[in-house]
């Protein structure tokens, strides 16, 4: 391989997703650190220049980005599913916001952005790149370390094709087509119960299509966090505080796992489409309960397993076979966001690997791994703050996200300076409102000790609860 001109920088980050970006935001913040950025993509923003064009965060944009800049208005939603809560951030807001940011990276002259470029990998020391346009191959003369922000391999459907056969005459396309469709077809048929599966039905849904015209193929049941409990701002604390405590309260109350789902749901801290189904997913996807009530309309609902083939006449599932006509409407939601992949140390050597250090917050944990990176010295200190919180697969990962993430908030309580950053950093979302209840305000301070205790409660059971699901 020819290696053209080399490319020097103290940091080399693959990847300018929303993991990339909030890494390099806090770096350059925190230290004098120049860096290179090499995505194969044409801007900043990783997998949201390739969503469908009704997605939206499932999170408030208050607590989403990078630390360093605010994302949207903090405005409310007065109309709509979402309405009453805090505004989520549309894919086009999110790519603008992300190219605004990389123009203020390179303002600073300490970034060297390579869009369209693939990163081929380290040999023997070496760290080429290759340019999709011009074929061109250079290498990385990294001074200091490499960090790959492509470990998640978030994937969307209209990148990746779908994982069933489907026969010749049968139309199926991405979300990302929905919104081209001239000419209602007999019905349609949305295959995915993840995040992206409940965003087509919630569009088709809002754009008028009769509930009865919708089949929704649910390879999985799944748990939803109920976004009405991780609303940030004073005027919800008692309600995302009054949460927090009542699922500290029912881990430290509960007898086995199947006792905790039954508290969590009755309380509605995680929420599902059917009560008299078992949920065997999690994926960490948030909604709120109007937009579990309208899908709740949907009754052609398919529990065959996963989509094997569809023929114009049949579809044919893993443990069935389902009658259908040539003139439905396949929507592909069958991506699954993020791999799980095993986890690995974050600081190794001269390579860091951003994870989640913090349950399903990925820009949170991508701004801490960089905040520990220019801090703290030792590799052990780094990785003994940064605990990896693994991905959700199953229910049972929730509760094994919690007691991760439970080990974490231990460790970095014991450091003062880590809690300060944690409460003015606009990614955590509610450290900053504890610690601005005033000592005479009765109703949060008892909110807060109660929190306290179940938290310890919660702590000395969450193991033995976690055994008992496993
Ligand atoms: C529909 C949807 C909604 C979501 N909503 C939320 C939400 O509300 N809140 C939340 O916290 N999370 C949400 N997520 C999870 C989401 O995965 C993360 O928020 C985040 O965007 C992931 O960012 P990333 O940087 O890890 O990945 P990506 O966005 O995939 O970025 C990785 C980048 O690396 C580049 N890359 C990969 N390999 C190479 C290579 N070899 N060479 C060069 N470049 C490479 C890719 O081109 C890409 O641009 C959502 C996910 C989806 C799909």
């Amino acid at each position: 391989m020819h290696l053209g001109q080399s490319i020097e920088a103290d940091y080399a980050v693959i990847g300018s997703g929303a993991v990339g970006m909030a890494f390099v935001d806090t770096l350059l913040a925190e230290s004098t650190a120049s860096v290179v950025m090499i995505d194969r993509h044409h801007g900043p923003g990783g997998h949201w220049n390739d969503a469908y064009p009704f997605v939206r965060l499932h999170q408030p944009s208050a607590y989403y980005g990078v630390s360093s800049k605010k994302l949207g208005r903090g405005a409310k939603d007065a109309t709509g599913l979402n309405v009453g809560m805090y505004e989520r951030a549309t894919g086009a807001e999110l790519v603008s916001y992300y190219e605004q940011l990389m123009q203020e990276f390179l303002a600073t002259g300490r970034v060297k952005y390579f869009p369209m470029c693939d990163y081929l990998g380290e040999a023997d020391g070496v760290h080429p790149f290759k340019s999709l346009m011009s074929g061109e191959t250079r290498q990385l003369n990294i001074q200091n370390k490499l960090v790959d922000c492509t470990y998640l391999q978030t994937a969307v459907p209209s990148t990746h094709p779908p994982k069933y056969e489907v026969a010749e005459g049968v139309t199926c396309v991405p979300l990302n087509d929905l919104p081209r469709v001239k000419a209602p077809p007999s019905g349609y048929v949305v295959v995915g119960s993840g995040k992206t599966g409940i965003d087509a039905c919630l569009w088709l849904l809002e754009n008028g299509t009769s509930p009865d015209r919708i089949t929704w193929v649910m390879p999985r049941d799944a748990w939803y966090m109920n976004r009405a409990f991780v609303q940030p701002g004073e005027e919800f604390f008692l309600q995302s505080y009054g949460s927090f405590t009542a699922q500290m309260k029912a881990v430290a109350e509960a007898t086995s796992f199947a006792d905790l789902l039954k508290r969590l749901s009755a309380s509605k801290q995680l929420l599902r489409l059917d009560d008299g189904v078992k949920p065997t997913m999690y994926h960490g996807a948030i909604m709120s309960e109007s937009e579990l009530r309208e899908l709740q309309r949907i009754k052609n609902v398919v529990r065959m397993g996963r989509v094997t083939r569809i023929e114009q006449n049949q579809i044919i599932f893993q443990y069935g076979v389902l009658a259908t006509d040539p003139d439905r409407l396949y929507v592909d939601c069958s991506a699954s966001a993020v791999a799980r992949r095993p986890v690995v140390p974050i600081f190794a050597g001269n390579r860091i690997t951003p994870q989640f250090v913090r349950t399903v917050q990925p820009t949170f944990s991508a701004a801490f791994v960089a905040h520990v990176e220019a801090n703290y010295a030792r590799e052990s200190e780094k990785n003994a703050l940064c605990g990896v919180v693994p991905l959700p697969d199953e229910p049972i990962h929730w509760l094994i996200m919690l007691a991760a993430n439970m080990r974490n908030q231990a460790r970095w309580g014991k450091d003062k300076g880590l809690r300060n950053w944690i409460a003015n950093n606009r990614l955590d979302g509610f450290t900053a409102l504890a610690k601005g209840v005033k000592p005479d305000d009765g109703e949060k301070m008892a909110l807060l000790q109660g929190y306290g205790q179940h938290a310890a409660a919660a702590a000395a059971n969450i193991q033995k609860l976690i055994e008992t699901g496993l």
